[in-house]
C-alpha cells in the first residue's frame, strides 16, 4: 500500500495549511510588536534592505563586504531584540514558526521525505483506518484491573492473574514513558481476552498522540500485506515494506491465527530482525504457547524474540465474557 496521487496531495496540501496557519500567527505577532514599538518598522525595513544588498555582493562573489553587512544585519537584529524584550516580548517573538523545524513545514529535507511526512503516510494508509475508533475506547483511560482475580493464579507461575497484569501495565507504562531513549519490545502472551490487544491498544494510542507512527496489524493482516508486496506487480512494493520495516512502533496482534507456512515464518523473521537492527520497537501478541511458538516459527526467530524483548505472560478468565457478566 503506498499513497496514491489523491493521498499525496492530502498531505501537501496539510503542510500548505501549516505554512498559512503560521504565517497568519507570525504577521499578527508582528502587528503587535509594530503596535507596541514602532521602532522596529524602521528597524526591518534596514534589515531588509541590508539583506537585499547581501544578496547582490553575494552574486558578485564579493566576500569581504559580505561579512561586513552581515555583521551590520547581526547588530540591528540585536537592537530589534533589545527593543522587544523590553517592551515584554520573548526574544524569539517574531522568528518563524514552525510544526516540525526539521523540515520547516514542508515535507521533504533535501529532496528525502521528512520523518513528519513517513508519519503522515502511515496515519492516512494504515493508522487511521485499522485502529483509530477502538484506542477511543481502549486507552489507559479505560483501562481496569476489576477483571482480574487475585483468587485465579497460574499454576505455572503461582502468581495470580491480577499481581500479573498489574506488573504488565507497569511494563507498559515504561514502555511507552522510555520510548524516545530507550529501544524496547513486548511479546504479550497467553489465553484468549486476558487483555494482551487492549494493553497494546494503550501504548498505541498514547505514541501516536505523542505524533509517533504506529501501525497495527494482526499477523493475518501483516502476512497478507507482506505476500501483496513480495508477488505482487505493485511499484509501490518497496515503500510498502518501508513502512512495515521503519515505522516507530509496529504491532502484530494475534500471531498464530495465520495459516502459517514456509513464507510467513521466513518473514516473520525477516520482519523481527530488520526491526531489531534498526532499533524500532515491535509489540508481538499471540495465543500460543511458547513452544508452540518455536515449533510454529523456528527457534532461530523465538531466540531473536527471547533476547530482544520483553516476555509477558498474562493469566485470567476471559475477559469479554466477564464484561458481559459483570455489566
Ligand atoms: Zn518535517
Amino acid at each position: 500500500m503506498a499513497l496514491n496521487n489523491s493521498q499525496y496531495d492530502t498531505i501537501l496540501r496539510t503542510y500548505e495549511q501549516k505554512q498559512l496557519h503560521n504565517r497568519n500567527i507570525l504577521d499578527k505577532r508582528q502587528q503587535n510588536v509594530y503596535n507596541k514599538v514602532p521602532e522596529v518598522v524602521f528597524i526591518n525595513e534596514q534589515i531588509s534592505s541590508l539583506s537585499v544588498k547581501q544578496a547582490r555582493k553575494l552574486l558578485e562573489g564579493d566576500a569581504n563586504a559580505l561579512s561586513e553587512l552581515r555583521e551590520q544585519v547581526r547588530l540591528l537584529s540585536k537592537q530589534k531584540e533589545d527593543l522587544m524584550v523590553q517592551a515584554g516580548f520573548p526574544a524569539d517573538y517574531l522568528e518563524p514558526i514552525y510544526d516540525c523545524p526539521d523540515c520547516k513545514d514542508t515535507g521533504y529535507i533535501n529532496n528525502q521525505k521528512c520523518h513528519c511526512f513517513r508519519k503522515a503516510a502511515i496515519d492516512l494508509l494504515y493508522t487511521q483506518s485499522n485502529v483509530k475508533n477502538i484506542l477511543q475506547d481502549e486507552n489507559f483511560d479505560t483501562f481496569s484491573f476489576r477483571y482480574y482475580s487475585e483468587n485465579h493464579v497460574d499454576p505455572k507461575t503461582g502468581r495470580s492473574s491480577l499481581s500479573t497484569i498489574k506488573k504488565a501495565h507497569q511494563t507498559a507504562l515504561e514502555f511507552v514513558d522510555t520510548f524516545n531513549t530507550e529501544f524496547r519490545n513486548l511479546f504479550l502472551y497467553g489465553d484468549t481476552g486476558v487483555g494482551k490487544t487492549f494493553l497494546s491498544n494503550c501504548i498505541a494510542k498514547e505514541l501516536i498522540d505523542k505524533s509517533h507512527s504506529v501501525i497495527y496489524f494482526t499477523a493475518h493482516e501483516l502476512f497478507d500485506t507482506l505476500a501483496k508486496s513480495k508477488f505482487g506487480k505493485d511499484e509501490s512494493a518497496d515503500e510498502m515494506n518501508e513502512h512495515i520495516f521503519d515505522c516507530d512502533l509496529l504491532i502484530i496482534d494475534d500471531l498464530g491465527t495465520e495459516l502459517a507456512n514456509s513464507f510467513t515464518v521466513s518473514q516473520l523473521f525477516l520482519c523481527i530482525n530488520e526491526r531489531i537492527l534498526r532499533r524500532k520497537s515491535t509489540i508481538i501478541s499471540t495465543n500460543l504457547s511458547l513452544e508452540t511458538m518455536v515449533n510454529t516459527y523456528s527457534e532461530r526467530t523465538f531466540s531473536r524474540i527471547t533476547s530482544n524483548y520483553t516476555m509477558l505472560k498474562l493469566t485470567g478468565d476471559d475477559i469479554r465474557i466477564k464484561k458481559k457478566l459483570m455489566n
